[in-house]
């Protein structure tokens, strides 16, 4: 229903990744699998979770007498140590082993840092043959057949920075988080509880809002978005301003906004 209203198209999901088994975080997946179905897929889809979450979407799919249109891919994972379980050719996702009443692990997806860039101009100025264009995106001087040294720092640009992105929920304040997420652009963490609320959230393995904040700020993310948020809180704007009193690049996140990394 969220994917419908947010007007992104079913097809283009092909990876989806599952923090813990407690059903705010997967009881809706077997719908979606068998709206893919049912929509006519036929790309595989790559499913990410621990490994009874298979068992859990066997089960449904055997007692329903369904038979998947498409491929169904299922990469189990440990949530004791973290690990890369995808490897892609622009992004990696490793696992970000959280504290939580039942195994539970965070994401984190990384972006694979990019070659130097050679300037244009260069190019259209030097007649550089083309076995040396990997060599100059790696970072070689260039010299041509005459013996002129082209510095590569005047031939090329800094590529874009990596970016990456951490997804933290859902997790008591756990500190061994913070090395895993180091610098990350943009960090969503629980945010369940507000401080006057701290020994529910201890109790439940959840977090407030201003230790959402202090990972954060710990972790030296660049951006925060807190949600997860109880139901008790009828208005959320007081959990932001906890948060932001500890680190003020906070945002409340809403069922489809975008963030621009
Ligand atoms: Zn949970
Ligand atoms: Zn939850």
């Amino acid at each position: 229903m969220q994917l419908r209203k947010s007007g992104y198209r079913f097809q283009k999901v092909s990876h989806i990744f599952i923090s813990h088994l407690h059903g705010d975080h997967y009881f809706g997946l077997i719908g979606l699998l068998n709206t893919l179905h049912l929509l006519g897929r036929s790309q595989p889809l790559y499913l990410y979770g621990i490994q009874p979450l298979i068992q859990l979407i066997n089960i449904q799919l055997e007692l329903s007498r369904t038979t998947l249109a498409y491929p169904l891919v299922f990469h189990p994972f440990e949530t004791e140590k973290t690990s890369i379980i995808l490897d892609d050719v622009e992004i990696t996702v490793a696992t970000i082993p959280l504290n939580h009443r039942v195994p539970t692990c965070g994401f984190l997806i990384r972006e694979k840092a990019e070659k130097r860039k050679i300037l244009k101009d260069f190019l259209r100025n030097v007649k550089v043959p083309f076995e040396f264009f990997e060599k100059i995106k790696d970072g070689e001087d260039y010299t041509d057949s005459e013996g002129k040294v082209y510095p590569n720092h005047l031939i090329t640009n800094d590529p874009p920075l990596a970016r990456s992105y951490a997804y933290c929920t859902d997790t008591a304040y756990h500190e061994p988080v913070i090395p895993l997420i180091k610098n990350c652009d943009l960090l969503y963490h629980e945010a369940t509880f507000m401080e006057d609320k701290a020994k529910d959230a201890h109790a439940k393995f959840h977090s407030t809002a201003r230790e959402a904040a202090t990972i954060a700020l710990k972790a030296g993310a660049k951006k925060l978005v807190i949600g997860h948020f109880s139901a008790r809180y009828k208005e959320v704007d007081s959990l932001l301003e906890e948060a932001r009193q500890v680190f003020p690049n906070t945002v409340l996140g809403q069922d489809g906004m975008t963030i621009q990394v």
